[in-house]
């Protein structure tokens, strides 16, 4: 059956990148969408011990509804769901912060949203103790972000992008190691899985991304019509210029720890406070 031969790809992944053993705490970064939800759904049938955190971002009825459905689902597989509450966390949700922040940095929106649920993601992911977080970061994210990149004339951005990052030992203490298992998997594939397991997931895009550099370059990407292999090429080929981007980058960026969380941060302050502080000055 597709199915099985779909996520025998997806645990030979695991297996071949050593990106979890049956001894790891996992913590799986669940949104409600089909790539997250198929990879909880593949580690806990092949038996890790996993447990899933979403954030409520607090997007209206999109935000309730994936809540809805991935409670059901947790339920269900009987997996350990911790959700965290923006707006408790934080104050408000997160299309406020966007605004205010657009218009004093002027950041992109899916770029503040990105930053902070990293942030999230990885105080809660040590909270909990876990000792890998799992992501649904899929090959067509992956090679978006090498042609991006490129596009940008920076392909230094992508050194991180990796199918398992922050294995450095004095990082460890800082960030959980974060692991993508579907980084070798094309999106259609997935959703091709996720329709034929009947998985209770939305298959839109969130409703706020909208007119950024990423979302042109998957625009762009998609009237190139490349085939899976061509996406595949792309993503293995940056991977292979890694360790040399990363020789090159060596002791540039020092890990610190911001002066105002104690996250890790690459200045005295990092990322998601900095763009915090600017809903404090209001
Ligand atoms: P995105 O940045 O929306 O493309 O999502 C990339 C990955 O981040 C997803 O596959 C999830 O693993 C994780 N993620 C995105 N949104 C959330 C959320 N609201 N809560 C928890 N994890 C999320
Ligand atoms: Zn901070």
């Amino acid at each position: 059956m597709v199915e099985r031969v779909f996520e025998k790809k997806v645990l030979q992944i695991i297996k071949k990148y050593r990106l979890a053993s049956k001894k790891d705490k996992v913590l799986v970064a669940l949104s409600g969408g089909k790539d997250s939800t198929s990879v909880l759904y593949i580690l806990k049938k092949a038996g890790f011990d996993v447990s899933a955190l979403m954030i409520d971002l607090h997007l209206g009825l999109w935000s309730e509804k994936h809540k809805k459905n991935m409670t059901g689902f947790c339920d269900e597989l009987e997996v350990n769901l911790h959700v965290v509450d923006l707006r408790k966390e934080l104050g408000s949700g997160i299309c406020f912060i966007k605004q205010v922040v657009k218009e004093k940095k002027n950041l992109s929106g899916c770029t503040v949203c990105g930053v902070i649920k990293k942030w999230i993601l990885n105080k809660y992911a040590k909270k909990l103790k876990a000792t890998k977080l799992a992501t649904g970061h899929n090959l067509d994210d992956e090679a978006q972000t090498v042609l991006m990149n490129f596009l940008k004339g920076n392909l230094y951005l992508g050194v991180g992008s990796k199918p398992a990052t922050g294995r450095i030992q004095e990082n460890e203490k800082k960030f959980v190691q974060r692991i993508k298992p579907l980084f070798f998997m094309p999106e259609e594939e997935i959703r091709e899985y996720s329709k034929k397991m009947n998985f209770p997931v939305l298959y839109e895009k969130c409703p706020c991304a909208f007119g950024t550099y990423r979302i042109e370059t998957r625009e762009w990407m998609r009237d190139l019509n490349l085939t899976s292999k061509q996406k595949l090429k792309i993503v293995e080929g940056f991977q292979k210029l890694i360790p040399n981007l990363e020789k090159k980058e060596k002791g540039k960026r020092e890990l610190r720890e911001c002066k105002i969380c104690g996250e890790p941060a690459s200045h005295e302050v990092c990322n998601a406070c900095c763009i915090l502080s600017c809903l404090k000055e209001m």
